[in-house]
């Protein structure tokens, strides 16, 4: 991973993602990766794998045992995972309350900068919609 914001943002946007799956059906590292390549993100077994170990390891998400020894190891969230769930979206609100807007009126004044004819609509693709 040598992308610096992959590192610093990214990782924690695939927790929360993660998290998110866990608590709704469970997920596996297969499945998390193909999720993440929907909304856009290219996820090496190599990243997903040790992010899970390393849930699983805070107790956030417990592996189910496989029916099969070669199935998939399914991981589902705690009741801890859950709170830090619960956490993360209060933060998550906030945030996108005040950084996830497009439109930015109060830069445009505080800079004097006139009026643009259009503030421009961002390209980028944001997970809130797929919830
Ligand atoms: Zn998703």
């Amino acid at each position: 991973m040598r992308d610096p914001v992959e590192r610093e943002f990214l990782l924690g946007f695939w927790k929360i993602h993660i998290l998110h799956h866990a608590e709704k059906h469970g997920v596996y590292g297969q499945w998390m990766i193909e999720e993440l390549r929907h909304h856009g993100y290219h996820v090496s077994p190599g990243t997903i794998y040790p992010i899970l170990n390393r849930m699983a390891t805070h107790g956030w998400i417990r592996a189910t045992e496989p029916a099969r020894s070669k199935a998939a190891r399914v991981y589902r969230i705690t009741a801890r995972g859950a709170d830090v769930l619960r956490r993360i979206r209060e933060s998550l609100g906030e945030l996108s309350g005040e950084v996830g807007s497009t439109r930015s009126p109060r830069r445009a004044s505080q800079t004097g900068a006139t009026a643009r004819p259009e503030h421009r609509a961002s390209p980028r693709r944001t997970t809130a919609s797929r919830r």
